[in-house]
């Protein structure tokens, strides 16, 4: 029987984990390492290299070298070597491949089912991507669970305790920040927040700074524009950071970085952890917002908190625990190796997935709400934000106006009342609709988001049964930093979101009733007609003049005529749809 692995597909370092013995362990790779440097690398003689042979390499061979390229999961980027264009799923896959095999060589088996974990707010588009390249290194993904909730499960798994965590996921390129509810058997997801492009790779950017300015003031010269001094400087620069975890100061010396008139320049320098600390504290300050969204989100107090849990090899920074330390008012656990604890988890998921587990629920949360434009640019929430997955959500709607066979679905991610300030997923249209009257038809739009948090939306006329549906994928998503946005600018319009959809409500409310006083007024006789003549042209008039007072005014007179002569028949197909009604 084939074996499931768990993998940790990171930013700038993967690590795989297998069950044994009902435990998930963590495999080391073929040169002995715990993790594999997620960089892949084609040499002049067409060799591939993956892991520390590429990373080794990279000074050398640094325009065929390729790292962070989960940044780029599902964009259209390509990466070009020896006029191949490779997409970030492919390389991607190259890791995945490499991991595969240690993993069968560790443990003497193939390896075909996987469980892949990735930031918790990757949107469709790159988990279908991570999905994708799971495929191409010839895995079976069975799923695709975020990083955080994967790291939880690990820790939770062992531990049991009924609580509510924080998961502090500060990684080589994100950082994403999970509320966890933990009890018995589940794990629910409250809330996640977090930033795509924040993590140790910008603290070493922040040191690279830093030096080009120590080399300017020693040789006078900028180094920015040469590739091969920059590769070092980079690497030089994680080194530094990595000893200012346990060290106070840091040597950095990189002898022969570049030359003037073949008279070859050194860089001597010495970096102390309290100037690092300087460099980087606006990134250890761009992880409280989101910590404080997420407690928002979960509405809970950090006070309610029972652990938190660092992971990712930036959490070994001081100054971030320092950090996470002052946010939460809590000492971070440590009794959970931070590199590790995501692969473990995921190899946990897939035993849960595949029966070897069944002691423990695992629960993700979508991060925006998910709905349809409805008429007038009003935003029809249908799932909200932070509902566990999977989940499926129907809502009946109705046609905008008479006699109507068909409606566009806008698919629309966002918190916005109004329609056109939320994102567009995708549209399609709903044709085959039964004519009638507009809000006679019944259209029912049915939301699905599955276990990989993938968007699929149905519409369906309840008269006729004719449906049409979508799959949202592709380049429709919204990054870390719309969500962000997307959050805060709901808040901040909240008030004129709601009056302008009380608005919208009103007149179609209106409208309403005028469509029934066109079927009533056929059959009035007498002083009755006169009566409903005269409230229908005051709410015309109120309707063309804008002014709400007036339309709520006319619109009660228009429904108490209604109500009194009590004719609500309707009207035959076939009659003017214009608005006007016969005399
Ligand atoms: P991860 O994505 O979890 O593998 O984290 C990788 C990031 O953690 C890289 O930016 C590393 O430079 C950083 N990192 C690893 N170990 C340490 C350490 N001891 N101190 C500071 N940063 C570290």
């Amino acid at each position: 029987m084939s074996r499931l692995i768990g993998i940790d597909l990171g930013t700038t370092n993967s690590c795989v984990a297998f069950m044994e013995n009902g435990r998930s362990v963590v495999i080391p790779n073929t040169e002995g390492s715990r993790t594999t440097p997620s960089v892949v690398a084609f040499t002049k003689a067409g060799e591939r290299l993956v892991g520390m042979a590429a990373k080794r390499q990279a000074v050398t061979n640094a325009s065929r070298t390729f790292s962070s390229v989960k940044r780029d999961m599902g964009s259209g980027r390509r990466f070009r070597v020896d006029g191949k264009d490779y997409a970030p799923q492919e390389i991607s896959a190259m890791i995945l491949q490499k991991l595969k095999a240690d993993a069968e060589s560790y443990i003497g088996e193939t390896v075909t089912d996987a469980v892949i974990t990735v930031p918790a707010y990757f949107s469709d588009a790159q988990r279908q991507a991570t999905k994708d390249a799971g495929l191409i290194a010839g895995l079976n993904v069975l799923r695709i669970i975020n990083e955080p909730t994967s790291a939880a499960l690990a820790y939770g798994f062992d531990k049991g305790l009924p609580c509510k965590i924080m998961v502090y996921d500060l990684g080589g390129g994100t950082f994403d920040v999970s509320i966890l509810d933990i009890n018995s058997d589940t794990i629910e997801v409250l809330a996640t927040a977090g930033n795509n492009h924040l993590g140790g790779d910008d603290f070493d950017q922040c040191i690279v700074g830093w030096l080009l300015d120590e080399f300017k003031k020693q040789h006078h010269t900028d180094l920015s524009k040469d590739p091969m001094a920059m590769q070092r400087l980079t690497e030089a620069a994680e080194k530094a950071k990595i000893e200012l975890s346990s060290a106070q100061e840091s040597l950095i010396s990189l002898p022969f970085l570049a030359q003037n008139a073949s008279v070859p320049m050194h860089l001597e320098s010495s970096l102390t952890r309290s100037r690092f600390n300087e460099l980087t504290a606006h990134l250890v300050a761009a992880t409280r917002g989101p910590v404080q969204q997420a407690l928002q989100d979960a509405g809970i107090r950090a006070s309610d908190l029972s652990r938190v849990l660092l992971v990712g090899g930036s959490t070994r920074i001081p100054a971030v625990q320092a950090e996470v330390r002052n946010l939460t008012g809590k000492e971070p656990a440590r009794d959970i190796n931070p590199d590790e604890c995501v692969a473990m988890g995921a190899c946990l998921q897939g035993g849960v997935l595949t029966g070897a587990i069944n002691s423990i629920v695992l629960i993700d949360v979508t991060p925006l709400s998910l709905g349809i434009e409805t008429l007038g640019d009003v935003f029809a929430k249908i799932i909200d934000r932070n509902t566990p997955l999977p989940c499926q959500h129907s809502q009946v709607f109705t046609t905008a106006a008479n006699f109507q066979t068909s409606v566009e679905i806008n698919v629309l991610q966002g918190e916005r009342e109004i329609a056109s300030a939320n994102k567009s997923l995708g549209k399609f249209r709903l044709n085959g609709i039964r004519r009638a009257l507009r809000g006679i038809p019944q259209i029912e739009v049915t939301f699905s988001i599955d276990t990989n948090g993938i968007v699929h939306v149905t519409a369906k006329d309840l008269g006729t049964n004719s449906s049409q549906d979508i799959t949202i994928s592709g380049s429709g998503n919204m990054s870390r930093e719309e969500i962000d946005r997307a959050v805060r600018d709901a808040q901040r319009y909240a008030a004129e979101d709601r009056q302008r959809k009380q608005t919208q409500q009103l007149r179609d409310a209106a409208e309403n009733l005028l469509n029934q006083a066109r079927r009533a007024g056929k059959k009035l006789k007498g002083e009755d007609r006169p009566r409903l003549d005269s409230a229908v042209s005051a709410l015309k008039d109120a309707l063309r003049a804008g002014d709400e007072y007036r339309i709520r005014t006319a619109s009660d007179d228009l429904d108490a005529v209604l109500r009194s002569v009590g004719t609500y028949a309707s009207a035959p197909e076939g009659e003017n749809d214009d608005g006007s009604y016969d005399a």
